[in-house]
């Protein structure tokens, strides 16, 4: 068995191998080649924690496991160690054997940055030159490094609701040598391209801030009850999800639903659109919305990815287990 522990992440996982290891599994889970299992979340009632599991089996990657772990309000305070902790696990899906234990916490902000660059890549327009920040926290810079990579960007415009927390997002704009503008949420309607990564629980963009022509993509809604755009957008929107069961139940298409402003069928898994089975975007009018839920899968890819980086570059380490 294989350990890759949290610190070599870093050194070995790169935006190109999270970007290709969750564009191949979006298009197994639209082809059924690959699914995600019933998520178990729960509040265990000690440190205020959340904690749960997130698996699935891919038969065209042969990626098979898990990722366990959650969120621990009071780590940073009391330890001095990030609030989310998860680790992934991988077996051997022709013997059921354990094969590698892979820390999770980096990875998982890089896997929740290529499923948005994934559908940038598949939905913007071509000729997108503003893209727009809604979240400034996090994960927002990672989603922020890798959307950059995904067109020929001229500027970065961005909201945030605690205004404090911009400069995370400048920071990223100037590294990338552009210009970066904190506008009004009015002000969106210069972007092309809007990513909304906040852990809000009311809608902030309104749909009348929003452009045609826009590709969003909706990042931070994971959980029930939370919400970040106004569900008219999703009317207005065609609107593709990472999994269509989890963005009716978790992302933010639990919304409109319940309005009765889409129905489940109006959903587009965007593993249709890389296998060309959908066309995508029809129009340079259109506005696309991608409902990024996150699934246990993108974590399976990422891990076995990195595993199979960590052997090749002898940082990986072998148990006898
Ligand atoms: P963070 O705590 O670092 O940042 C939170 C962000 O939300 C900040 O921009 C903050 O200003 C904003 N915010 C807080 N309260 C708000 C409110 N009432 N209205 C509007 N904005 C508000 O968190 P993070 O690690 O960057 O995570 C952001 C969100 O992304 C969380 O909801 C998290 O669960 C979600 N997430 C989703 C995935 C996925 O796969 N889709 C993966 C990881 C995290």
């Amino acid at each position: 068995m294989w350990i890759v522990p949290e610190r070599e992440i870093a050194g070995l996982m790169t935006r190109e191998a999270a970007f290709d290891a969750v564009e191949k599994v979006f298009a197994a889970m639209a082809s059924k080649d690959a699914y995600n299992f019933p998520v178990v979340r729960e509040a265990i009632g000690h440190e205020d924690a959340l904690y749960g599991f997130k698996g699935g089996f891919d038969r065209a990657g042969l990626t098979l496991g898990l990722k366990a772990g959650g969120y621990w309000p009071h780590n940073l305070e009391t330890k001095g160690i990030i609030n989310h902790q998860s680790t992934v696990f991988l077996f051997d899906p022709e013997t059921g054997r354990a094969k590698a234990m892979v820390g999770g916490n980096l990875l998982t902000a890089l896997r929740t940055a290529a499923a948005s660059s994934v559908s940038i890549a598949h939905l913007a327009r071509k000729d997108a030159k503003v893209i727009g920040m809604v979240g400034a926290g996090h994960q927002a810079t990672f989603q922020l490094r890798a959307a950059l990579e995904q067109r020929d960007f001229e500027k970065v415009i961005g909201w945030n609701y605690h205004p404090d927390m911009l400069p995370n997002i400048e920071k990223i704009a100037t590294e990338a040598g552009l210009p970066f503008e904190a506008v009004p949420l009015e002000g969106m309607r210069d972007a092309d391209v809007i990513i909304s990564i906040t852990s809000s629980f009311a809608p902030s963009l309104m749909a009348d801030h929003v452009s045609p022509g826009t590709h969003l993509a909706c990042m931070g809604t994971d959980t029930k009850g939370k919400q970040e755009v106004e569900a008219a957008l999703l009317a207005r929107a065609t609107v593709f999800a990472d999994e269509i069961a989890q963005s009716v139940s978790i992302g933010e298409a639990q919304h409109a639903i319940a309005a009765g402003l889409i129905a489940e069928r109006d959903i587009v898994e965007i593993g249709a659109v890389i296998n060309g089975a959908h066309p995508g975007r029809r129009s340079a009018d259109e506005i696309t919305l991608f409902d990024g839920t996150g699934v246990g899968l993108q974590d399976l890819a990422v891990a076995a990815s990195v595993v199979d980086l960590a052997i090749a570059k002898g940082l990986a380490i072998e148990v006898d287990f």
